[in-house]
């Protein structure tokens, strides 16, 4: 889509010289600056004052060296990111993803989208995101170890529990963020809530685990029941089988919905009798194997390789919870033909622009990742807090304060759309409402 405001025109082509190479940025940015037309035309102040212009640079990017020793006693060397946002609301907040894809224009993306998604959670958090290209899939757990403890020998210097709190995400799990929190105690001499997605030993919050995923199908239930529509007896298809995806299923199945495909970067599994969640957690969480050692105990069920035409599985509730541009318009158009009735992403940006335009073209109820998985990072914030009061809440109390997070979510992203003439797109809402936000505060600080 074309700007019909000439400067947003002219910044997205800066944002496209200044980043060469990074199309994930660009297309993030490129969504964020379309839904932001409307509100530049009644507060011209945000372009003029360079608050746009400052919300699409980063405050600060740090890259470093990662070396650490294989079981063969070969050095191997990563790279190391973290890219701190934005912070006008709150310490950078934002998750630490390990996979071989990772660069810096990736981190950027999710740096930027989590700008928004903290503050949309309504929580004082920035935005910020980390990781490397350290591939977790294969290794030991001392060469995992050896490689966090690396990692953070380095981050321990650019944060803290009231600077940037980092988090898990994909290839990032407990294990990963308790080798991490050990180091960064061991050399800061300092017991702190510095990270979260901890342990439930060491300062970590009951129901953190769950609630991305949680959040996720609490998003899609307020959806749902603003169209006079629920979760109850619905077909839902949900790729990934990690974290979010688990969860996701979890939560939709307790609220009446049957999850019939699930996927890994190999391919996905098929069951119409319900995919059953113990198996893959069984497989998942505790094995950490392949998504199509499912058949061992299910056999009859399918196995695809691939994980493309996980989509061509018919269903009333698609939930992608697995990687960005995961969704295509081809997929889309798929969804759609068979009857899918909501989307709602659990992974950051899986759906591409071509999709996304099909879903809200075609009537489907979309719930734009900013908002539909802000859940994970809210109940970050919450750890954060139990860590601050040195207390502990219980699961039900956490899962009370998300479910609510989640339902507010909700209604400051429809009540954005709608403010701004777009009823119903919660994209344009959910970007205007958390960008709101984050530009009142850079614009109280002056030259931000
Ligand atoms: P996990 O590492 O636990 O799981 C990721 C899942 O997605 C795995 O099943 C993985 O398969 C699959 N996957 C990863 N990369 C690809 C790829 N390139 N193509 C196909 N499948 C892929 O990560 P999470 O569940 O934590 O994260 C999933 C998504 O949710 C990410 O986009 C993340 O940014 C987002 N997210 C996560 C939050 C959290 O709290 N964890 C919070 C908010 C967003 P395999 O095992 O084969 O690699």
């Amino acid at each position: 889509m074309a700007f019909k405001n000439q400067e947003l025109a002219a910044l997205m082509e800066r944002v496209i010289k200044r980043n060469p190479g990074e199309p994930e940025f660009h297309q993030a940015v490129q969504e964020v600056l379309e839904s932001l037309e409307p509100v530049v035309e009644r507060r011209p102040e945000f372009l003029t004052k360079g608050v746009l212009e400052c919300l699409v640079e980063p405050e600060r990017i740090i890259k470093f060296r990662v070396p650490w020793v294989d079981d063969q006693g070969k050095v191997q060397v990563n790279r190391g990111f973290r890219v701190q946002f934005n912070s006008a609301i709150g310490p950078y907040k934002g998750g630490l993803r390990l996979h071989p894809s990772v660069y810096e224009g990736i981190i950027k993306f999710l740096g930027f989208e989590q700008v928004f998604k903290n503050s949309l959670t309504g929580l004082p958090i920035g935005g910020g995101k980390g990781g490397s290209d350290f591939d977790p899939k294969g290794k030991s757990d001392a060469e995992v170890m050896r490689f966090c403890q690396s990692f953070m020998t380095e981050l321990c210097r650019h944060i803290g529990p009231d600077t940037d709190v980092p988090a898990g995400d994909i290839g990032v799990g407990a294990r990963e963020i308790g080798y991490m929190f050990g180091q960064y105690k061991r050399i800061r001499n300092e017991f702190t809530g510095v990270l979260t997605g901890k342990g439930l030993t060491y300062g970590g919050s009951l129901a953190r685990k769950e609630a991305t995923g949680y959040g996720l199908c609490y998003f899609t239930e307020e959806m749902l029941k603003a169209a006079g529509k629920s979760f109850e007896g619905k077909r839902v298809v949900i790729s990934g089988s990690g974290n979010v995806a688990i969860y996701a299923h979890e939560k939709a199945t307790s609220l009446g919905a049957k999850v019939v495909a699930m996927s890994d970067s190999n391919g996905y599994i098929y069951d119409a009798d319900g995919v059953c969640l113990d198996t893959v957690k069984g497989i998942k969480e505790v094995r950490r194997g392949r998504i199509k050692e499912y058949l061992d105990t299910h056999p009859k069920a399918e196995y695809h390789e691939g994980c493309k035409n996980i989509w061509t599985i018919a269903c009333d509730v698609a939930l992608p919870c697995a990687t960005q541009n995961e969704l295509d318009g081809d997929a889309a158009a798929t969804l759609v033909k068979n009857g899918v009735i909501a989307v709602a992403e659990g992974a950051n940006m899986p759906s591409t622009p071509d999709a996304i335009h099909t879903f809200q073209k075609n009537g489907v109820l979309f719930g734009p990742a900013k908002a539909a998985n802000a859940g994970g990072v809210a109940t970050s914030a919450l750890e954060m807090s139990q860590n601050s009061m040195r207390y502990s809440w219980t699961f039900e109390e956490v899962d009370a304060k998300l479910h609510q997070i989640m339902k507010g979510i909700y209604a400051n992203a429809a009540k954005a759309a709608e403010e701004y003439g777009m009823k119903g797109n919660l994209v344009a809402g959910a970007n205007i409402a958390g960008f709101l936000k984050v530009a009142e505060s850079m614009l109280a600080f002056g030259a931000c």
